[in-house]
């Protein structure tokens, strides 16, 4: 049996004022619930009030990146043993925003610069990094939408798994965590239907499965991400290879993030 997660990852919203009240808010709503993990991803500068938040409630901390190096010149980023510092359980990394598959600062450098850059070989050094140090990654994939069309997503999606799981033991991917986000779906409002998140979150299992055997594709979970709300998600919790979700904008109210946690509870 897997544990469903509900990660609400809270991307560039909250100072530590709100941040705190977002978790004040949401504890209540989530405690005592029985049958899912709840987490919250604030941006770096907020890790702190919102553990601080926590109190008993029983909800985990995750930071939104991490880097691969234990210390040193690397300005900007932030190491493994920091965000355990501050209370992490989780680090997701690879989102298709730090991938830049959002676009490029300019379209005369597109082919050369992106907003962030991570890549399927940056994600699997940071993912045998961090997993030994003792943080779980959450590790994202998903296709674009014209590789959708094109008819390569499951050609994208299992390529990623691939790449970014490359050279992990089967007992380090049972207990990680992937996200499925098709890059189209994402801050749109447009869902992935609910069987099609399904046959894709099993074709990801299906890729363990190839890679690592059955016991590391028959416990590693695999979440939705991309427009998951509160009326959709209970639809797409309850299909067999999806065991949670990222959320992103639905997770910036207490209310509507709640409201899932129950739903992938299955209260
Ligand atoms: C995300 O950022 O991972 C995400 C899924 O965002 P949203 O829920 O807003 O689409």
């Amino acid at each position: 049996m897997r544990t469903p997660l509900i990660a609400g990852n809270w991307k560039m919203n909250n100072n530590r004022a709100q941040a705190r009240e977002l978790v004040e808010a949401l504890a209540p709503l989530v405690k005592g619930l029985e049958g899912v993990e709840v987490c919250v991803c604030p941006p770096f500068t907020a890790l702190d009030a919102a553990g601080a938040a926590i109190g008993d409630s029983g909800i985990k901390l995750g930071g939104q990146n991490v880097f691969w190096e234990e210390k040193g010149a690397w300005t900007s980023q932030v190491s493994p043993d920091m965000l355990l510092d501050v209370g992490c359980t989780y680090a997701i990394m690879g989102h298709s925003e730090t991938r830049g598959r959002f676009g490029t600062v300019d379209e005369a450098l597109a082919s050369r610069l992106s907003y962030f850059g991570e890549t399927d070989q940056t994600i699997n050094v940071k993912a045998k990094f961090v997993l030994a140090k003792g943080l779980v990654p959450i590790v994202c994939c998903g296709e674009m939408i014209d590789e959708r069309k094109a008819g390569k997503t499951d050609e994208i999606v299992s390529g990623q798994i691939r790449a970014c799981l490359d050279g992990l033991t089967a007992e380090q991917v049972a207990g990680l965590v992937i996200a499925y986000e098709p890059v189209w779906a994402i801050g749109t409002g447009e869902v992935c239907e609910s069987n099609e998140a399904n046959r894709v979150c099993g074709l990801i299992r299906e890729t363990v499965r190839d890679m690592l055997g059955d016991a590391a594709a028959d416990a590693v979970r695999i979440l939705y991400g991309g427009s998951m709300n509160d009326k959709n998600a209970a639809e797409l919790l309850a299909k067999p290879d999806i065991d949670g979700g990222l959320v992103g904008g639905a997770s910036l109210k207490a209310d509507s993030f709640a409201v899932i946690c129950r739903a992938a509870a299955g209260d």
